[in-house]
């Protein structure tokens, strides 16, 4: 079943029971003061009429005539047919003797004493004559009494049913609007799923389904967004491996030609290039296995300063070549901290990687550690070129590349690279720069 029915249906029925029980309960409340209005009203006439007749005739035979000729009493039935209903009141005289019947008193019963007092009493000149007692029966209706008791319930059947039907086309009404947004954002889905990310769900309200709403449209930007993305590393990672492979190709198809020879130079070329795709693939792979949360750390004690002069062991001769100045500023009580050390060395050779390509000659390299209450802060500092303003929010994405026309081994993902392994180890990673300046890159790791 539908949303929109479901809501309908409850509002229906919500409607219904209520409607339902008001009007049962004006029902019977109307009924039973209608009654009790007829019970006092007949009551005052059957004492006004019994003490007129024994007033006029100074005895009680033939009063039942009389009460019967004012409608007080039901007809006479002929023998044999069924008895009239129990009557409401009955006649006693001064003898304590049923002279009238009603409910359970027949004629020539005796009456109690005490069951007396509860009746209302005939007084002709000081003396008691006679008492009338309620018998609790209902008093029998007449036509227009009964009309009016009809005409009542068939008002409240009316309202009823006019209450059901506007309920109904309110549910409706309600069922639709609640339910519109839902279907708009149906159709969004399904065109989502169709491949078309570019249309916003309007936000028409501030509840629920308005959040809702705005929830999805931002899941459909960031959809977009990273879809983009992805179809950008896609051609960026296909182009990085067209270029060595390329390389490579003309190489090897030349060597089997004979036309050109294998000299160690020319083996070298294609030493670096496989080198190149090697390292491609490796940061995909960090990356891939990072995402899906399966890169494990080996963690074991690491002393700060070891860290820095392992990287920086590692770079001082191509620092030298490039005639690049690459030093370590740390204090040497700085302890030791739980570390994964081959992934701290990745982390901290990209930066270094990355500073040395962007410093030039006489330029300098700071590798930096230092105590930062509770943790430790690691940092590569360069007097580069800097990084412009504009493309510094955007550099820890993948395959976001400063200078898109630069070429070489660099495969855009160096920082991403970075800030996953960081954040992998609990730290986070910022970057100050000052384009012509150079820049500060500072990893912070928990205690
Ligand atoms: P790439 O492989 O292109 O170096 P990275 O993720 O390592 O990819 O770096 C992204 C971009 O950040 C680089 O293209 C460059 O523009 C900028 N960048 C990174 N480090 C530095 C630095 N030390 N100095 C200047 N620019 C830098």
């Amino acid at each position: 079943m539908k949303l929109t029915a479901k809501l309908t249906l409850t509002f229906l029925l919500v409607s219904l029971a209520a409607i339902g029980l008001a009007a049962v309960f004006v029902g019977i409340t109307t009924s039973i003061g209608f009654n009790q209005y007829l019970v006092d009203q007949r009551l005052e006439q059957f004492v006004s009429v019994a003490s007129e007749y024994y007033r006029s005739h100074g005895n009680w035979p033939g009063v039942d005539n009389v009460l019967r000729t004012n409608g007080l009493l039901p007809p006479l039935v002929a023998p044999g047919s069924p008895p009239p209903d129990p009557q409401p009141y009955a006649l006693v005289d001064q003898n304590r003797q049923v002279i009238v019947p009603g409910g359970p008193f027949q004629v020539g019963d005796k009456i109690q004493k005490g069951t007396l007092t509860k009746g209302i009493d005939i007084n002709i000149n000081g003396l008691v004559v006679g008492t009338v007692l309620q018998t609790g029966a209902a008093p029998v209706r007449s036509t227009i009494e009964n009309k009016y008791i009809n005409s009542v319930n068939q008002s409240l059947l009316v309202a009823g049913l006019g209450g059901a039907l506007i309920a109904l086309l309110l549910g409706l009404f309600m069922a639709r609007t609640l339910t519109q947004p839902l279907r708009a954002l149906t159709a969004a889905t399904h065109s989502m799923a169709q491949g078309q990310l570019s249309q916003p769900v309007p936000v028409q309200s501030n509840d629920e389904i308005g959040e809702l709403a705005q929830s999805f449209n931002q899941m459909v930007t960031d959809l977009a967004e990273s879809n983009q993305a992805r179809r950008q590393m896609t051609a960026d990672i296909a182009h990085d491996l067209r270029n060595p492979l390329t390389v490579l190709g003309g190489y090897l198809e030349s060597l089997q030609d004979g036309k050109l020879s294998p000299t160690p130079a020319r083996l070298a070329v294609m030493q670096a290039e496989v080198q190149l795709l090697q390292h491609l693939v490796e940061d995909l792979r960090t990356l891939s296995l990072a995402d899906s949360g399966e890169l494990t750390l080996q963690r074991q004690p690491v002393s700060p300063l070891d860290l820095l002069t392992r990287v920086s062991d590692t770079y001082q001769q191509q620092a030298e070549e490039k005639g690049i100045h690459l030093l370590i500023e740390a204090p040497q009580d700085l302890g030791e901290f739980s570390l994964d050390l081959a992934r701290m060395e990745q982390v901290l050779g990209n930066l270094v990687s990355n500073a040395l390509r962007y410093t030039p000659q006489n330029g300098q390299i700071c590798l930096q550690a230092a105590r930062k209450t509770p943790g430790l802060e690691l940092s590569v500092h360069d007097t580069g070129s800097g990084i412009t303003p504009d493309i510094l929010p955007h550099i820890f994405e993948r395959s976001y590349r400063g200078d898109s026309s630069r070429s070489g081994n660099e495969s855009g993902l160096g920082l991403a690279i970075v800030r996953s392994l960081t954040e992998l180890h609990g730290g986070s990673i910022r970057v100050e720069s000052q384009l012509g300046q150079g820049s500060h890159f500072m990893i912070i790791l928990p205690g």
